[in-house]
């Protein structure tokens, strides 16, 4: 294990140099995968320098998620200390379920847990549990909600059809979580936003009458706080008048943006949050962790119990359920997400995350005012969001993230609101400072005068 380390060690080396070298890795079509890398599995094993050679392949291929190039998606950069303890779990490799294999991992995860209840505004009775991704935090959501509207469907299945309320610009999990846990997709209801992206309360009432109208059984409200393209935050205090009106139970998803919790300057954005029945956030996301760390949160712990506890007694055998994780959990066996956000909260403090989660904030401010001082480009975004949206002298969204991908020069992606493309740039990786910003303007443009505007564009 010993040399596998220093393997490991120097292999980080060479993703390092690459990630400063060439921070967009060269393009690899996937008609070429298999010809330009050795991935084939055989009968004989390789020698280490072999596969060391083949590892170094694989490394400067890899897209490179921690590079002062990409604003790809909703997570990018590395943050040491929550490495450290990211790999530190896959070292003790304990599985979460029992005190007894996990002793106290089982600690720092309840630590975590306890911390964010808080900081969420719910009471000493709440809980919560780390889920494999947003997504399947939504779910587990989705299922405590239905199970509070009938006790019985975990024994009878559904009986009659239910209906949930999520706006247009909610994540695509909501609709899939729909046919996962049997309500179905057409149980959905897809509630109207205004211009920035927001649910409209008044709309979402509407929707609710005319269901009970229609003897539908309305049972839980997905609000976000964060759009997964605009960034929006839904208002949840309107949201959860309308929740309490009619007993349906308030998720906010939280997954892009929740990490506001740990902001004085922005915690308004979630005002409300208190009122609401769970709430997820995606620690990978804004809090800079790796992938991946989602933790759900509800007020009602004994809701997540009665949801998801099974007896096993292959399993269950010492300490209490306070302590046995499994209890609560859509898993069985899990890994250790939970690690890697308690080293980096332990050694930053939340006044350290606090400045992770403002650094996106005025990275985004900054990406915006240079786009507003610019008259090439066009502002789809609003104020705190970080999410910046925009297009760069007409120039079809995909074409230009096509193309800057394709040739290296940046990883950023497109995204759609009220059938207008843009391109969609996220400030969301903290080891980031402000000339890279300027630097990713930059480069589009060098991009787009040597290589786009020299062909037609479409
Ligand atoms: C990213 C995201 C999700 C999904 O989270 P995963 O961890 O990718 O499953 C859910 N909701 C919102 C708003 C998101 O931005």
């Amino acid at each position: 294990m010993q040399n596998d380390i220093a393997l490991f060690s120097e292999l980080c080396d060479e993703l390092f140099n690459a990630e400063q070298n060439q921070p967009v890795a060269e393009h690899l079509a996937t008609t070429n995968l298999y010809k330009e890398l050795d991935l084939t599995l055989n009968e004989e094993g390789v020698i280490d320098d072999e596969l060391k050679r083949v590892l170094k392949d694989i490394i400067s291929k890899t897209p490179k998620t921690a590079s002062r190039n990409f604003f790809n998606q909703l997570f990018g950069g590395r943050i040491g200390k929550a490495t450290l303890g990211d790999l530190l779990s896959v070292m003790f490799n304990n599985s979460m379920y029992t005190y007894k294999v996990a002793g106290p991992q089982v600690g720092v995860e309840k630590q975590v847990l306890k911390n964010i209840c808080k900081l969420a505004g719910y009471s000493e009775d709440s809980n919560g549990t780390f889920a494999p991704g947003g997504s399947m935090s939504n779910m587990m959501a989705l299922i405590m909600a239905r199970d509070f509207k009938n006790e019985s469907i975990r024994t009878l299945g559904l009986q009659q059809s239910m209906t949930l309320y999520t706006s247009n610009e909610s994540h695509y999990s909501i609709s899939k979580n729909a046919a996962l846990t049997g309500i179905g997709r057409n149980q959905v209801r897809y509630v109207n936003t205004n211009e920035k992206g927001e649910m409209l309360s008044d709309h979402l009432e509407e929707l609710i009458k005319n269901d009970l109208k229609d003897n539908y059984i309305p049972f839980f409200v997905n609000a976000t706080a964060g759009t997964t393209v605009l960034g929006a935050f839904d208002d949840i205090h309107t949201i959860s008048k309308v929740c309490k009106k009619y007993n349906l139970w308030l998720h906010v998803d939280g997954a892009y943006c929740g990490g506001v919790i740990f902001s004085k300057k922005y915690k308004h954005l979630i005002s409300g949050l208190e009122y609401s029945d769970s709430f997820s956030v995606n620690a990978h996301k804004m809090l800079g962790t790796p992938l991946s760390c989602s933790i759900i949160v509800t007020q009602n712990k004994a809701q997540l119990h009665h949801s998801f506890s099974n007896e096993a007694d292959y399993l269950y055998q010492t300490d209490g359920d306070d302590f046995n994780l499994g209890k609560t959990s859509l898993q069985c066996g899990r890994r250790n997400d939970a690690l890697k956000i308690w080293t980096l909260w332990k050694s930053v403090g939340t006044l350290g995350l606090e400045k992770i989660v403002d650094k996106q904030f005025e990275l985004a401010q900054y990406a915006r005012d240079y786009i507003l001082r610019n008259n090439n480009y066009k502002l789809y975004s609003f104020k705190d969001s970080i999410s910046v949206c925009f297009n760069y002298k007409d120039i079809s969204a995909k074409e230009l993230c096509t193309s800057l991908y394709e040739n290296s020069d940046l990883m950023v992606g497109f995204g759609k609101h009220n059938d207008v493309e843009f391109v969609r740039m996220v400030t969301i990786n903290t080891t980031l400072q402000k000339p890279d910003i300027d630097n990713f303007f930059e480069t589009l443009e060098r991009h787009v005068s040597e290589k786009l505007l020299k062909k037609p564009v479409s």
